[in-house]
C-alpha cells in the first residue's frame, strides 16, 4: 500500500505511525510545503512551553522507519498538482491543518496594529512567511487580544511574561528583542460570553495569573454560583483561580491584566489623520433570555451600550481556518468552506454528501481521508489531534484489508496505482524548479539550529526564511 499524506502536522505524523504499524508492509510519503516540519508543534505551540514539543521526539521516531519518506519543500496544489498524486498512491491523506485565520468582519480590522494572533504566534515562533510583521510594541502601553481560547492566553502571557524568562526557550532572537523595547503595561483579554463559557483551560489560566510582578483585575464574582462546589469540575477549577486572583500578589506591580467579559467588538478606530489603531469600540452583552447563565453554551444578545478601550495593539483570536487545496474539487473532494473542514465521516473517511445523500457508506470518496484539524475544524490539542488521527489511520487500514476500492481501483481509475508515489512525481517537482527535500535535509537544519541555539544559550534559533533553511544544507 503507497500512501500520500498530506502535512506534516501531529495529524500527519500520528497518522503515519499509526498506519504503518497496522500495515507493515505500507509505504508512506509525507508531504510538507515547508522544508522544516512537524506544523504547530513547532509554529504554534508557545516557546514557553517545551514539554509540549515533546511529541517531535515521538515523530523523529516515526521518520526512521524505511517504510517512511519526507517530502519537504513541496507545496501540494502548487508544487504538485493532486491529480498527479493520484495515480501514484491508494490512498490520500489530508492532514494540512488549518493556515488562515478567522475574521471578525469589523470596519478597522486591517489597520496599522491589528493583527491576527495566527500571525503574531507565527512571528514570535519564526514561521517565515510572518517575519516581517513587526508588530509595533512600543506606540502605547496596551494591549487588547480578542477571543478567550488558549490562543488568546498564549498572546497575553508572552506579552507580559519577563524577557528573561524567554530569552532561553525556542523563541526568535527578532521576538526577544521586540519583547525587551515593548511598553506595553496592560493586556486586556475580550470574550464575547462569561467566564463559564470561556475556552481556555486552568493551566493557561494559572500561568497567566502567576507570572512575577503583574497584577489581574479582580473578575466580578456574580458570574458565579455562590457555591463553586457545584460547577462541574473543570469550570470549577478555572473558577478557583480566576477568584483567587495570583498566589503571590505582586505589592508594586509593573504590569497588569485582565479579563472583560460580555464584550463583543464593532469597531477598530483610527485617529483622525493616520492608519493606526487608537481604540477598539465594545458592544456590551447580556445572556439571552433563554438561556441559563451557568450552561457552558449559554448564547448572549447585544444591549444598546458600547464602550470603548484606548489601544494602539490589539489581536484578534478567534480561530484558525482551513480552505480547499487547489484541486481537490477536480478529483470530486469537497470542501464544506462554512465548517472549514473536508466533510467525512466518523472515522475520517472523505465523503460527498451529494454522491450518497443519507448514505454514508455511498458516499465515500474511494481512497481519499482526512485528519487532525482539517478533519475536525481547529480544536483541540496534540493528544486529542493523536486519537483522532489514529482513529483515521485504523479506518484506511481496515478499509484496506476488507477490500473496498481505493484510489485507482474505484470505477473510471486506472485499476490498480503505479506503486511510483514520490518516483512518479519527482520529475514534474524538480521540473517546476522546486527544490524537494528529504528527512536527512531537515537533520541537517535542525543541527544547524541548534548549534546556532547553543552560541545563544538556547535550545535552537530557528532560521526565519526558507531561503535561509535552504542556505543550511549548502553551507
Ligand atoms: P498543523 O499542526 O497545522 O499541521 C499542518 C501541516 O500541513 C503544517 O506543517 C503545514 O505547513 C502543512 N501544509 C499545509 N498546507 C500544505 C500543502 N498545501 N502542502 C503540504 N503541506 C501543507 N496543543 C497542545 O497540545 N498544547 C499546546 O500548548 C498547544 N498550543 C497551541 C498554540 C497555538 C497558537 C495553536 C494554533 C495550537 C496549539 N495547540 C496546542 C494545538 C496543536 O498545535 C494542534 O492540535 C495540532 O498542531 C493540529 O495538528 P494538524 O496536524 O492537524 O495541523
Amino acid at each position: 500500500m503507497r500512501v500520500a499524506i498530506i502535512g506534516s502536522g501531529p495529524a500527519g505524523f500520528y497518522t503515519a505511525y499509526r498506519l504503518m504499524s497496522k500495515i507493515p508492509d505500507s509505504i508512506v510519503d509525507l508531504y510538507e510545503q515547508l522544508p522544516v516540519p512537524f506544523g504547530l508543534a513547532r509554529f504554534g505551540v508557545a516557546p514557553d512551553h517545551p514539554e509540549v514539543k515533546n511529541c517531535q521526539d515521538k515523530f523523529e521516531e516515526v521518520a526512521e522507519s524505511p517504510n517512511f519518506n519526507y517530502i519537504g519543500n513541496v507545496r501540494v496544489g502548487h508544487d504538485v498538482q493532486l491529480s498527479s498524486l493520484k495515480a501514484h498512491y491508494d490512498a490520500m491523506i489530508f492532514s494540512y491543518g488549518a493556515s488562515e485565520d478567522k475574521k471578525l468582519g469589523i470596519p478597522g480590522e486591517d489597520l496599522h496594529g491589528v493583527f491576527s494572533a495566527r500571525e503574531f504566534v507565527g512571528w514570535y515562533n519564526g514561521l517565515p512567511q510572518f517575519q516581517n510583521l513587526a508588530p509595533d510594541l512600543e506606540a502605547g502601553d496596551r494591549a487588547v487580544v480578542i477571543g478567550q481560547g488558549n490562543v488568546a492566553l498564549d498572546v497575553a502571557r508572552i506579552l507580559l511574561t519577563p524577557v528573561d524568562k524567554l530569552r532561553h526557550t525556542d523563541i526568535t532572537e527578532q521576538a526577544l528583542e521586540y519583547l525587551s523595547r515593548s511598553r506595553i503595561r496592560q493586556v486586556r483579554v475580550v470574550g464575547r460570553r462569561g467566564p463559564l463559557q470561556a475556552a481556555f483551560t486552568v493551566k493557561e489560566a494559572r500561568e497567566l495569573m502567576n507570572i512575577e510582578n503583574v497584577s489581574f483585575e479582580p473578575i466580578d464574582p456574580s458570574f458565579y454560583p455562590t457555591d463553586i462546589k457545584k460547577l462541574p469540575r473543570i469550570q470549577k477549577r478555572i473558577a478557583e483561580v480566576l477568584l483567587k486572583g495570583p498566589k503571590n500578589p505582586p505589592t508594586h506591580a509593573s504590569k497588569s491584566w485582565a479579563l472583560d467579559f460580555l464584550k463583543s467588538p464593532i469597531s477598530f478606530n483610527p485617529s483622525p489623520s493616520t492608519n493606526n489603531l487608537t481604540s477598539i469600540t465594545l458592544s456590551h452583552q447580556t445572556f439571552a433570555p433563554t438561556a441559563d447563565p451557568l450552561s457552558k453554551s449559554a448564547s448572549v444578545v447585544p444591549t444598546n451600550e458600547t464602550s470603548t478601550l484606548p489601544t494602539s495593539l490589539a489581536f484578534r483570536s478567534v480561530g484558525y481556518k482551513s480552505t480547499a487545496l487547489p484541486g481537490l474539487s477536480d478529483l470530486g473532494v469537497p470542501f464544506d468552506t462554512k465548517l472549514g473542514i473536508i466533510p467525512n465521516d466518523p472515522y475520517g473517511r472523505v465523503v460527498s454528501p451529494s454522491k450518497g445523500p443519507g448514505d454514508l457508506a455511498a458516499a465515500h470518496v474511494p481512497g481519499f481521508y482526512c485528519a487532525g484539524w482539517v478533519k475536525r475544524g481547529p480544536t483541540g490539542v496534540i493528544a486529542s489531534t493523536m486519537e483522532d488521527a489514529f482513529i483515521s489511520a485504523d479506518v484506511v487500514a481496515s478499509d484496506w484489508e476488507s477490500g473496498v476500492p481505493f484510489l485507482n481501483s474505484a470505477p473510471g481509475g486506472e485499476g490498480k496505482s503505479t506503486g511510483l508515489g514520490w518516483e512518479g512525481v519527482r520529475e514534474e517537482v524538480l521540473g517546476n524548479g522546486v527544490r524537494a527535500l528529504g528527512w536527512s535535509d531537515w537533520k541537517r537544519i535542525d543541527e544547524v539550529e541548534r548549534e546556532r541555539g547553543g552560541k545563544l544559550g538556547k535550545e535552537r534559533e530557528k532560521f526565519g526564511s526558507v531561503d535561509e533553511m535552504l542556505g543550511a544544507l549548502d553551507g
